[in-house]
């Protein structure tokens, strides 16, 4: 039962938020209770909002009814500042506008523009923004700037505060002040005269007081955001320059980041990089201390631990497993604009370290696989110690800053103090340069002498980074839960107070983020840890960065991955503890639509996770599990006489196109809509673009003479769905691709008997595993006779066919998918004669799986003059069949996709039927296999 305060909060907000937006039922809330720190709260209500606006209402009723917020922008944040046991104000879509100024030297943002976006747009000028965190494709500006994020490149001098042109702002009475407008300074001034001369009062007191002005110079020459940005009060004698510079790195306890303009840097085109090992990490650190003043982009350091972790790894250099204990490595990357300048760098770098003694000779490489090839060693570091934590075990991920002169001691230290509590496995490594060093292990909270065990370990930590050696306990990572209780014993009394006093200034009432960088509690550090309890292997790696989210097709109408496995660990947790099992039977409920119903399974998650889960392969196990007996023995008839399900499937088609004819479109769009809605989503959603059946094909063998031969499995969607009623080309894909596979002068050979084959996706993405396993097997043989036990190539024309195969197949026959068929051996033998007017390709979740966009969008490219290709359009949501039952999840995946086409774009491709049917509803145009492009363009001329 909700509290009072959030119930009146809530009816409240209903005025001015959208119902579907204020979200409090269990399992959403729960699924929301997760950032990518290993703490968890669980907020009562969350509301995700989609204007200033709301931003604005949302801040003076929680003010009025007493309901502290947090914002939320993509919730990767480490040290626990995206999380609330209160109110989550999440951002919603309408965050992500941006403009690019003057040549790209500055660049106005909203928050939810993902930092990768940003420097996309930057790109053509060759600059980027100057904060950097490794997470940028994952997280957003308002986070960046909130935390004051920075990463391997960006040096103190290039983060959000220091490249702060103006801010947009909200306060938490709902004031809203644009510091780049002078009116709206002007008005502010007159408005909140009063919160400006405290302002300029705290800042005078600042700059008057030489030994506290001294401290905080002192602490910001090196990274720091332990605390809030006190160098404001002395960088700045403006008080709204002042307030504008505090709310960078106040993770959301000052006010809310609404806009911001920063000033750019510049990301030359030129590169090189050196992986150089040092006997011991003080001779690296000394070499660190050497390069400082070298033209190097990024120095960072590793130690033999980091190294190991990544040794034997795929794609990692032999010469890793054969280093000894001490090593340590620098990473040494440096940039310019042209090849010239950046040999004179290398050879700058070069000198400035001959001295040193190094275990192998130093070589710089711009060779691009070398290149990457040495900087997936550093990007692997973090993930490899997720995927090989145990189970239940969470990643800790400490973020300290010594000063650049103590780097070596206080390393070696570091690396002492990890020993005697026992993190035998932990890795440090970290930006050089800035004396920022990121300490990685793992940690059982779910035992009590494990949590001591930490408690204890953080003491000596303090007592090492801030006693001993006046550095930072948090550089760049934020000061989140995790370190607000050594808030004060990193700054001294007199610094902390006036945080403290910023703080009430600004928000006299303790509303916006309560507990985040200010904490009385001393032991905040140790409450709320998340518990990582074991559900199945396939899922239990997941260490919550939230990488997965943004291309899940599900995102916004339900769960996304994360969530996804947020949840099933508290189910496994109240399961195996029994403490509520109402509360657990009620979870379960709102799950199985959440959850399982609206996954697409397309695996898009596994793409970007950095530990490889695939969160449709649990989703797909829990449909299975779900399914009775009664169902797996039809599904194993369904699987036995699988070519009459097809002239079944091809009948009802049929009949619902005589309906189609005789009722018109509209009547029978509104008829099916009652009846999908009646059925409780049983009956199939019927559309305007629904297949017609696909003609009834012979397929027949071409006798083999000096021609190529290339063995050609029509899928079970492409002989039985054909073109939608209206389309100008009524041909089904099997004829066409025939045809053209003909034409260009190869012998088309089919396995026997193809209309009772299929590879079994159908079945399997339903959890049907054994009559999925027996299609499999049954094509496997049929495609072994067709092609010469392997001789031949074997083209399939739908991709999740062709993935499904592939996977199944690889290494026993040569399965290729229509895309890279097209792309490798059609394209070359046909006279091709491109369309002028702009094609829309769409590259399927398999097309993204197989690593074949390229190809895809190459074949497009040979047939049109302009190819469009949506930004921010992953999974269409479609997932096999789903589209039918559940068509709000491909309505959403697709929500954008319309708009993002220009009107003179008439038609789409891509290679999945079933896929176009959603892809033609939501564009409004109609979408087809790329195999009817280049037959256009072949027919041409
Ligand atoms: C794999 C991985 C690697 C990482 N690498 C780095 C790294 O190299 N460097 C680094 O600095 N960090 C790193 N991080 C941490 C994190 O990604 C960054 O701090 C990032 O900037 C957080 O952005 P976000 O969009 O996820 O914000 P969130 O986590 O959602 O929020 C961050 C903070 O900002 C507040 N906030 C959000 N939006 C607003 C707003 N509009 N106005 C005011 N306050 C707001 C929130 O309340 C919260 O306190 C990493 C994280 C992961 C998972
Ligand atoms: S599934 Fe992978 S990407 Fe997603 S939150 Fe878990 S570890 Fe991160
Ligand atoms: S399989 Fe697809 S829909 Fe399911 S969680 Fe992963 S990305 Fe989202």
């Amino acid at each position: 039962m909700l509290p009072e305060a959030y119930q009146k909060l809530r009816v409240s907000l209903a005025d001015s938020i959208s119902k579907s937006r204020v979200i409090d039922d269990p399992l959403r809330t729960l699924a929301y209770g997760t950032d990518a720190s290993f703490y968890q709260l669980i907020p009562k209500l969350v509301v995700k909002v989609e204007g200033e606006d709301e931003v604005v209402q949302v801040l003076r009723l929680a003010r009025a009814h007493r309901t502290p917020v947090t914002f939320r922008a993509a919730g990767t944040s480490v040290s626990g500042q995206a999380l609330s046991d209160s109110v989550l104000v999440v951002l919603g879509e309408n965050w992500r506008r941006y403009q690019v100024g003057d040549n790209g030297v500055q660049i106005r943002l909203q928050p939810g523009v993902y930092g990768g976006e940003a420097n996309r747009a930057l790109a053509r000028f060759h600059r980027k923004i100057g904060p950097d965190p490794a997470s940028i494709n994952i997280c957003t500006i308002g986070g960046i700037a909130a935390n004051n994020s920075s990463g391997m490149c960006c040096v103190t001098a290039q983060n959000s505060y220091q490249t702060l042109v103006s801010m947009r702002l909200i306060l938490a009475d709902g004031a809203v002040l644009d510091t780049g407008d002078t009116a709206s300074r002007n008005k502010f001034a007159q408005t909140h005269g009063a919160l400006l001369a405290d302002i300029d009062r705290l800042a005078r007191h600042s700059r008057a007081n030489k030994a506290l002005a001294d401290r905080i110079r002192r602490k910001f020459q090196i990274r720091n955001t332990c605390g809030y940005s006190l160098n404001a009060l002395i960088d700045f004698e403006d008080p709204i320059d002042i307030l504008q510079h505090l709310l960078i790195g106040s993770e959301g306890t000052l006010g809310f980041i609404a806009e911001i303009t920063l000033r750019t840097i510049a990301d030359p085109p030129h590169k090189a990089s050196a992986l150089i090992l040092f006997p011991d990490v003080g001779t690296a650190c000394e070499a660190a201390t050497r390069v400082k003043h070298a033209p190097t982009a990024a120095v960072e350091l590793m130690d033999r631990a980091s190294l190991r972790s990544v040794q034997g790894r795929p794609g990692m250099p032999d010469y890793l497993e054969h280093l000894e204990g001490g090593v340590a490595s620098l990473l040494i990357d440096t940039r310019a604009a042209d090849r010239v300048s950046l040999k004179e760098q290398t050879d700058a770098i070069n000198r400035a370290i001959e001295s040193l003694r190094t275990v192998r000779p130093v070589r710089f490489t711009d060779d691009a696989g070398e290149y990457g090839q040495l900087w997936r060693i550093r990007q692997g570091l973090y993930p490899s110690v997720g995927a090989m934590r145990a189970t239940g075990t969470t990643v800790v991920t400490e973020d300290v800053v010594f000063p650049l002169d103590v780097l070596a001691p206080a390393t070696t230290e570091l690396q002492q103090l990890l020993r005697r509590h026992a993190y035998d496995h932990a890795i440090i490594l970290g930006h050089a340069l800035e004396g920022n060093l990121h300490v990685i292990f793992t940690e059982d909270f779910g035992r009590k002498d494990a949590v001591d065990r930490y408690a204890r370990f953080m003491d000596e930590y303090a007592t090492l980074v801030v006693d001993k050696y006046d550095g930072s306990l948090k550089g760049e990572h934020g000061t989140g839960r995790n370190i607000a209780p050594f808030v004060e014993r990193e700054w001294g009394r007199e610094a902390y107070t006036l945080m403290r006093e910023i703080k009430s200034v600004l928000d006299p009432d303790n509303i916006l983020n309560p507990g985040v960088i200010l904490n009385d509690d001393r032991q905040a550090h140790l409450k709320n840890l998340k518990p990582l309890v074991a559900v199945d292997p396939i899922v239990d790696k997941c260490i919550e960065c939230g990488a997965c989210e943004q291309t899940c097709p599900s995102k916004v109408l339900t769960l996304t991955p994360r969530q996804r496995i947020a949840v099933l660990r508290e189910l496994a947790r109240l399961q195996a503890s029994g403490e509520d099992r109402p509360r657990e039977w009620e979870l379960r409920r709102h799950y199985r639509y959440q959850g399982i119903e609206t996954c697409a399974a397309d695996g898009l998650c596994a793409l970007t996770c950095p530990v490889d889960i695939d969160t449709g392969a649990i989703v797909k196990q829990l449909r299975g599990r779900r399914n009775g007996r009664v169902r797996r023995t039809a599904m194993q008839w369904v699987a036995r006489h699988f070519d009459l399900a097809c002239a079944s499937a091809r009948m009802a088609l049929v009949m619902t196109d005589r309906a189609h004819c005789i009722l018109g479109p509209s009547f029978m769009h509104r008829l099916a809509r009652g009846a999908h809605r009646l059925s409780a989503s049983r009956v199939p959603q019927w559309n305007r673009y629904m297949p017609m059946p696909a003609s009834l094909s012979r397929f027949v063998s071409d006798s083999t003479g000096t021609q190529p031969r290339v063995v050609y499995f029509p899928s079970c969607t492409s002989r039985t769905l054909g073109p939608a009623r209206g389309d100008p080309d009524m041909d089904p894909l099997p004829v066409k691709l025939a045809a053209l596979l003909r034409q260009a002068g190869y012998a088309v050979a089919y396995p026997d008997r193809p209309q009772r084959l299929c590879c079994g996706i159908v079945f399997e993405s339903k959890g049907d595993i054994a009559p999925a396993e027996t299609k499999l097997r049954e094509i496997e043989q049929a495609l072994r006779v067709a092609s010469r036990g392997g001789e031949d190539l074997i083209l399939c024309d739908t991709s999740p066919c062709s993935l499904r195969l592939k996977q199944a197949l690889d290494g026993k026959l040569r399965v290729l998918d229509v895309s890279e068929y097209l792309h490798d051996h059609l394209l070359a033998r046909l006279p091709l004669h491109p369309v002028t007017a702009p094609v829309a390709v769409h590259a399927t979740c398999s097309i993204r799986r197989m690593n074949l966009e390229e190809k895809l969008i190459g074949v497009a490219s040979a047939c049109a003059e302009e190819v469009i290709v949506p930004d921010g359009i992953a999974c269409c949501g479609w997932a096999g069949d789903k589209g039918f039952t559940r068509p709000e999840l491909n309505a959403s995946a697709l929500r954008h996709l319309a708009k993002s086409l220009p009107a003179n774009c008439e038609a789409g491709y891509s290679t999945s039927r079933t896929c176009e049917i959603g892809l033609s509803l939501h564009s409004g145009r109609y979408y087809r296999s790329i195999v009817y492009l280049v037959d256009h363009c072949a027919r041409r001329g």
